[in-house]
């Protein structure tokens, strides 16, 4: 693992990812359009000798000097704000991007790391999900673009794996959370904080019943990164299984700011999953992994993120 390539790694878990990865020593060679990613996700190691950054839409062919010894595959607009706002270029990045990537991995001979999403499950009959669980996904509801995307990316990484015995590797990411998010993406956490650090109303979807359950970066990167280092080609659910409601969730983050904060109920968006929870017991069994960071301290840590300068004054 000495010369590793993110896709998306200007994003908030591709940048942690990054970062993970300089750390132990490898060269990171960093792909980001910049559609999300933030330049201010880089900042810290962008001066580091190992560190490389390539301003490129993974759409296109992808043209690498020198070896690769493992690609992750991050790049994709991944908050529903995001991908509503730009259908096309999420369907072409989980479909063409997917594809050069992996055509990139086979001719150097590289690993190969999947970023999906805990949306291959759309809005979901088995509770919690496990990754045996096939889905149900509306493929021309307005949530389609990513989940289709995603599920055609996963087809296309194991159609690789199959014909061409690339040692893939496929991770279903659930809610996650942590410093990098980026203010206005318009996922719940960042909308909730930006709200309650401003004293206005927090914005509750539907009736606030609907539950997600949230995941600190640290913990995911470090089963990301475990599972790197596996033989496991099938899919892997990354995620925290505590689960909470979103009206739970605007009281706690009112508490732990001091907010004089409302509560603001809207309309729930189209096809919005109702339960979101993830089984993890394959990860916990493949990857001896298990998230160590409960919400209490990942909110503070987060809280600290969005008061400082990285958040709502980036
Ligand atoms: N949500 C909310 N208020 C907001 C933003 C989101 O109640 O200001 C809800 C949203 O309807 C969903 C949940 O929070 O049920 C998580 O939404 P998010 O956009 O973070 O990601 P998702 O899990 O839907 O991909």
């Amino acid at each position: 693992m000495d010369r590793v390539l993110i896709t998306g790694g200007a994003g908030f878990i591709g940048s942690h990812l990054c970062a993970r990865f300089l750390h132990e020593g490898c060269e990171v060679i960093c792909i980001d359009n910049f559609s999300t990613g933030r330049p201010a996700n880089i900042y810290p190691f962008r001066n580091h000798e190992g560190f490389q950054l390539i301003t490129y839409d993974v759409t296109g062919y992808l043209h690498i000097k020198g070896p690769v010894s493992l690609v992750l595959h991050f790049a994709s607009p991944a908050s529903p704000k995001d991908f509503l706002e730009m259908p096309i270029q999420t369907l072409k990045v989980g479909s063409l991007g997917t594809h050069k990537a992996l055509g990139l991995a086979k001719a150097k001979n590289a690993g190969f790391l999947l970023a999906s999403t805990s949306e291959v499950y759309g809005d979901p009959e088995e509770h919690p999900q496990s990754e045996s669980y096939t889905g149900r996904v509306d493929p021309v509801g307005l949530r389609g673009v990513y989940d289709e995307a995603k599920r055609f990316a996963e087809a296309m990484v194991m159609a690789y794996h199959r014909s061409h015995g690339i040692p893939t590797r496929i991770a279903r990411i659930f809610n996650t959370y942590g410093p990098g998010m980026r203010v206005g993406d318009g996922r719940v956490l960042p909308n909730f904080f930006t709200q309650a650090l401003r004293n206005e109303p927090l914005t509750i979807y539907g009736d606030g019943s609907h539950t997600r359950s949230f995941c600190y970066i640290d913990d995911l990167v470090e089963g990301l990164y475990r599972l790197c280092f596996t033989d496991y080609s099938e899919p892997v659910n990354l995620g925290n299984p505590e689960e909470i409601s979103m009206l739970d969730l605007a009281r706690e983050i009112i508490r732990i700011t001091g907010s004089r904060s409302s509560l603001e109920f809207r309309e729930l968006p189209e096809g919005d999953p109702v339960r979101r929870r993830p089984d993890i017991r394959l990860a916990m069994e493949r990857l001896d992994w298990k998230p160590l960071v409960d919400r209490k301290t990942g909110l503070q840590k987060t809280l600290d993120y969005f008061r400082g300068n990285n958040g709502l004054n980036a």
